[in-house]
């Protein structure tokens, strides 16, 4: 007889992991499948890590987990082909006070998450990958797998499958991503000594600086690059929306190239030595395009259920958060014992509306069309801002008010008086 589990999740991402955790401390027999060789092989984040929605899990995990540099600068840039203009946070802990985000690998985070989940009693088998749902009455009752006689069934399944999820997109419970509502982010992993890691950002050892970059890098299409500082290595990054490469005939590794050549760019990497590459999507619809979350016998978390906020760059918190809150769900349908159709399932819906995961989706929810319609944001203003920066700060006998009488002519030549009274309002529109 096929073997029978309370839930099965399927993958071991931020998502899948916190569900998973969920249901086995809550006294479920949990399975978990992944399709790589160990959890977080197949991963690929900048990345940040916000650690509260863990520490929410796992309390006191700063302690354990194995994170690279509590991140004390963040720096934004506005670049042109030469310079940039920039705004940089930079903060110190107060007394007791924990950090809040970290620089993080997932291979080797997504192996101690997973092993925290075996630890409170899941079962984890990987290299396995699951080809698709086994239904009864229409009902999900399992998964098959690409194992001999792969067909394992449980009462409820977790589909944390991420942003190419085909298990659910083939058992129609959601669309295919499209291409425009996805990015394709390359990353490189370039190593360098700490101690110069450490002087060229002007930081401790352990202390973290991250980079966020937008602007003419990405030749108008929608899209930011990154550069996070790691204990012995910087993680360096760009990505742009699938469609935008397709229609611009630009490669991400050309982009990407040409980030590490740009002058400002260039002195950060200099010696280092790339051991690593990798190739992701990301789900970049935001809230409408968030498909139906639970349904008879399953549901869906994390970047497979769409939940990334790309202005933030947050994406593992909010998938965290979602399978935490889809295992609670299950529990709280689980102690009402009238099984997991639908109905019993609605209440993760409900959590994951009142929390902030759905909140900063809707509150963004028109960001992505004001900047893919107007590409004057990533074309036109990086190269106003930083001539109009060089023109202030320059001192060439000229004065001061006829300064900012040509900053203000070269804008309005650049996009025109109604151009830029639009452009504000549209900008306001996209964050409000
Ligand atoms: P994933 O982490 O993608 O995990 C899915 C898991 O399911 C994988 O282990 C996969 O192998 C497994 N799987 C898939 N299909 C199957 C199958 N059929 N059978 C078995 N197993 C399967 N977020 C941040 O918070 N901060 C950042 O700085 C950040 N930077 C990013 C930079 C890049 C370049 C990219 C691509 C993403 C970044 N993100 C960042 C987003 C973040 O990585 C995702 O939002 C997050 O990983 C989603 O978690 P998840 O659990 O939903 O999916």
């Amino acid at each position: 007889m096929a073997e029978q589990f309370d839930a099965i999740v399927v993958g071991t991402g931020p998502s899948g992991n916190a569900a998973a955790l969920v249901l086995a401390q809550g006294g479920m027999k949990v399975l978990v499948l992944e399709r790589g060789e160990a959890p977080g092989t197949k991963n690929v984040q900048g990345g940040i890590f916000y650690v509260d929605p863990l520490e929410k899990l796992i309390p006191n995990c700063r302690k354990q987990a194995p994170f690279e540099r509590p991140i004390i600068e963040q720096r934004m840039w506005v670049m042109d082909e030469t310079a940039y203009v920039g705004g940089t946070y930079r903060g110190a802990l107060g007394e007791g006070e924990l950090p809040s985000r970290y620089t993080v690998f997932r291979a080797n985070f997504d192996k101690w998450f997973a092993k925290k989940v075996q630890d409170a009693g899941a079962l984890l088998i990987c290299e396995t990958t699951v080809t698709g749902l086994l239904r009864q009455d229409g009902r999900v009752v399992g998964v098959r797998t690409d194992r001999e006689g792969g067909d394992i069934y449980a009462d409820v399944v977790v589909l944390a499958e991420g942003a190419n999820a085909l298990v659910s997109e083939r058992a129609g419970l959601r669309p295919p991503v499209s291409a425009k509502d996805s990015a394709l982010a390359v990353k490189e992993l370039h190593f360098l000594p700490r101690d110069v890691i450490e002087s060229r950002f002007n930081i401790g050892p352990n202390e973290g600086v991250v980079m966020e970059m937008f602007g003419t890098i990405t030749k108008g299409m929608l899209g930011t690059a990154f550069l996070y500082t790691n204990r012995e290595s910087i993680s360096v990054g760009i990505g742009c929306i699938t469609s935008d490469f397709k229609d611009n005939g630009t490669t991400p590794y050309a982009l990407l190239d040409q980030l590490k050549a740009h002058p400002a760019i260039a002195p950060l990497l200099t010696g280092s030595e790339v051991k690593e590459y990798a190739a992701h999507l990301l789900p970049e619809g935001g809230y409408d395009s968030v498909p139906p979350l639970y349904g008879d016998g399953w549901v869906l978390c994390g970047d497979a259920a769409g939940l990334v906020n790309s202005l933030h760059r947050e994406g593992s918190n909010l998938a965290l958060t979602s399978g935490r809150l889809a295992g609670e769900a299950i529990l709280a349908a689980r102690d009402k014992g009238q099984g997991y159709a639908a109905e019993a399932l609605k209440g993760y819906k409900t959590a994951l509306d009142e929390s902030y995961v759905m909140k900063d989706l809707k509150k963004y929810r028109r960001m992505a069309g004001i900047f893919h319609g107007n590409p004057q944001f990533l074309s036109t203003y990086p190269g106003l801002l930083t001539k109009a920066a060089d023109e202030i700060l320059k001192v060439d006998g000229v004065d001061k008010k006829t300064k900012e009488n040509k900053v203000m002519k070269s804008f309005v030549a650049g996009r025109s008086l109604w151009g830029l009274v639009t452009d504000a309002f549209k900008l306001v529109r996209a964050v409000r």
